[in-house]
């Protein structure tokens, strides 16, 4: 059966070329960087080629890069670790309500160790507004972290602008960029970020690499002691392999990234747009203007995700559902609520993300696909059925005329 992949937000497949660079690591190149050997130089070599290359990128010097295991490595290290090693200065941090849960609960662990937190609401688009962010800076206020572009909604933040108000105020400015690098265009330096996390796997390189950019001057606990890996900053030999693979991938992605978005924004648009104009009861989740262009999120009413997403995973597509029941947990997605969604909008939701090889027929084999699939589940639906037969309204038109008022 033929397989469409549409969750690209959620991991990508290593691309032949990234894996062609990593390949002699395993194997021939296999040597430790630490050793002073040859066989170790040319790994250490390898290494810092990649930090060059990624820095270079990202408007960096190659001494702000420092490797990790992931994104969520990266996202704790920047929190726990400026947190902890700035605590003197204040107890207080800003992060927003829909960041990704590497952010998120790492936040809740730093309340347990007497932090406080403040979880920004964001508007119906899923965007912080300013505003509400330097209103919500105190005196004690050390750190902000806020997300480069969200994972579920592909909602893109106006990270310059909140930078140079966390800068204003002395606060300094985490980004969670994983679903942006490689892309979206990003200079640290211009948009004035002095923490970011970053994750391979998300951009057609390896799972299991990322990096924290952590701007000169900027004081970080660490996370992982042990040897003298990343000077000192984070101990356990290097991923080499991983590495190198990183760097491939972003030299690739960032080099393409302009014609790649152009080109995906063209066939998310046509997805959304067929999606909202043949199936009835749909909405847009997410921002229209600023929006990755990978990222289409919808929500369906009188039906359940998880149907909906088993039905779509029988005709060979792979997308992700709004909610986290397949993950052992009833609640509805934390993002999805925090745009307003109420539960029973948020529980018929869909994310489908586009790879860099997604074509408009993957996309329209899937939408049509999702019409079968909606068709058929409001046919056994007793909630459409009562729309039907006029029993209840439609919340999404009621939110569409903004006439919606959520019970409380
Ligand atoms: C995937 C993702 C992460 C986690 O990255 P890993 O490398 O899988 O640990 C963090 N933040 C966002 C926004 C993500 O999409």
């Amino acid at each position: 059966m033929k397989q469409i992949y549409l969750d690209n937000a959620s991991t990508t497949p290593v691309r032949p070329e990234v894996l062609e660079a990593m390949l002699p690591y395993f194997s021939e190149e296999f040597g430790n960087p630490s050793s002073i050997y040859p066989l170790g130089q040319r790994a250490s070599d390898a290494v810092a080629d990649a930090r060059a290359v990624i820095a270079a990128l990202i408007g960096a010097k190659p001494s702000e890069l420092y490797f990790t295991s992931g994104g969520s490595e990266a996202d704790n290290w920047a929190i726990k670790g400026f947190a902890r090693a700035n605590q003197a200065k204040g107890r207080h941090i800003i992060t927003s309500a829909i960041e990704h849960h590497a952010v998120l609960h790492t936040c809740q662990a730093l309340e347990k160790e007497g932090f406080e937190v403040t979880y920004l609401p964001v508007d119906g688009d899923g965007l912080v507004d300013p505003a509400v962010f330097e209103a919500a800076i105190r005196p004690d206020t050390i750190l902000a972290s806020i997300m480069f572009a969200n994972n579920e909604i592909g909602t893109i933040e106006p990270i310059g602008e909140l930078a140079a108000i966390a800068h204003a105020h002395g606060v300094t400015f985490h980004t969670d960029a994983v679903q942006a690098f490689g892309h979206e265009p990003i200079d640290v330096t211009e948009l004035g970020i002095d923490l970011m996390s970053a994750s391979a796997h998300k951009l057609n390189g390896p799972k299991g690499v990322g990096f924290l950019y952590v701007r000169k001057g900027v004081k970080l606990a660490n996370l992982i002691d042990g040897g003298q890996q990343e000077r000192g900053r984070r101990a356990t030999t290097e991923n080499v392999p991983g590495i190198v693979g990183f760097a491939k991938a972003a030299e690739l992605a960032c080099a393409e990234s302009a014609e790649v978005r152009e080109r995906q924004a063209a066939i998310r648009d046509h997805a959304i747009e067929r999606i909202l104009a043949e199936i009835p009861h749909a909405r847009l989740n997410g921002s229209h203007d600023s929006r990755l262009s990978n990222n289409v999120n919808v929500s369906f009413e009188f039906i359940e995700g998880e149907g909906m997403l088993l039905q779509l995973a029988a005709r060979g597509i792979c997308v992700s559902s709004g909610s986290a029941c397949t993950s052992g947990s009833l609640d509805p997605s934390h993002v999805l609520l925090a745009i307003g969604l109420p539960h029973e909008i948020a529980h018929g939701s869909l994310r489908m993300t586009l790879g860099r090889d997604t074509t408009m027929e993957d996309v329209d084999f899937a939408v049509d696909a999702l019409k079968t699939t909606m068709g058929n589940l409001r046919m056994m639906s007793p909630l459409y059925e009562d729309y039907q037969a006029g029993r209840v309204g439609s919340i999404i038109e009621d939110m569409a005329a903004g006439t919606y008022r959520r019970a409380e």
